[in-house]
């Protein structure tokens, strides 16, 4: 008994002299205990949605330059600006070249917001046309469209529900009035950003503003949060198509998205519905 007890006291002395050896090294731990950023803030969530990927390339220019490739650069250039404050959470609908379903981009969107907090959801896109004169930038809202050319991208942009699997059926009528209805109280929030970032594009932009326009885009459907589509530039423009190619060129538009969004965040909201309520 007396050979265990000593045995004992010595484990204890050793494993006491171990601990007063380690205590020095306890300051320099990180203080993972105490965070230093207020956890009960919500973050204000930015969702950036590079269009097309994966089987569906989008639109392609003269030169043979996708349409995807281009969302998803401008797309992460703009994440990792909008990254640097600390203040958001930004997510990507997509980081790769994958395909994505339309209805889903704005379900993960509505997922990622989880309660009441403010948010924005953005879809990045290249316009299209058969006439190579076409371009300039135009960021559109979700809501009839008023004229043929609006009818017309929309359609081209919604015509990427071919390559899903399983296009989404429509629901029932109640639940598109429901979903309608709350989604009119963002369409001023959408209107007034859409502006915001059409100002920002044409400090950078070398094409034409061509505007803030409605049309009904599914990529924008179901989205609670204020919600817009960009046409950065017509990739079917061989002047255009080069801008859009260029990494630099992809910077600044990337840039001047950001700007749209800190405008956005710092402008007193026109309804009371603007900051996620
Ligand atoms: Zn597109």
């Amino acid at each position: 008994m007396t050979t265990s007890a000593a045995a004992t006291r010595s484990v204890k002395s050793n494993a006491g002299t171990r601990l007063y050896k380690l205590l020095p090294l306890l300051a320099l731990l990180p203080c993972v205990a105490y965070p230093a950023v207020a956890q009960n803030t919500p973050r204000r969530l930015v969702v950036v949605d590079a269009g097309h990927g994966g089987v569906d390339p989008g639109a392609h220019g003269p030169a043979g330059m996708r349409e995807k490739h281009v969302t998803l650069a401008v797309s992460r250039e703009l994440a990792r600006i909008l990254r640097q404050d600390t203040t958001l959470e930004v997510r990507m609908t997509r980081d790769s070249d994958t395909l994505i379903a339309l209805r889903d981009r704005t379900r993960m969107a509505n997922r990622w917001r989880g309660g009441e907090r403010p948010a924005l959801f953005v879809s990045i896109h290249c316009n299209a046309n058969h006439n190579p004169a076409g371009y300039g930038f135009e960021t559109y809202f979700l809501s009839e469209a008023k004229t043929e050319d609006a009818r017309r991208v929309a359609a081209m942009e919604n015509a990427a529900e071919k390559y899903e699997e399983k296009p989404a059926q429509g629901g029932s009528p109640l639940s598109f009035i429901l979903n309608d209805l709350k989604q009119n109280l963002y369409l001023r929030e959408s209107s007034s950003w859409a502006e915001q970032i059409q100002h920002r594009l044409g400090e950078v932009h070398p094409g034409r503003n061509r505007g803030v326009k409605q049309a009904g885009f599914y990529v924008l459907n179901g989205a609670f949060m204020p919600a817009v589509l960009v046409e950065i530039g017509f990739i079917t423009n061989a002047a255009e198509e080069r801008v859009l190619a260029d990494a630099t060129m992809q910077g600044r538009i990337a840039e001047r998205l950001a700007y749209s969004i800190y405008d956005y965040f710092r402008t007193p909201a026109p309804t009371p519905i603007a900051r996620g309520r």
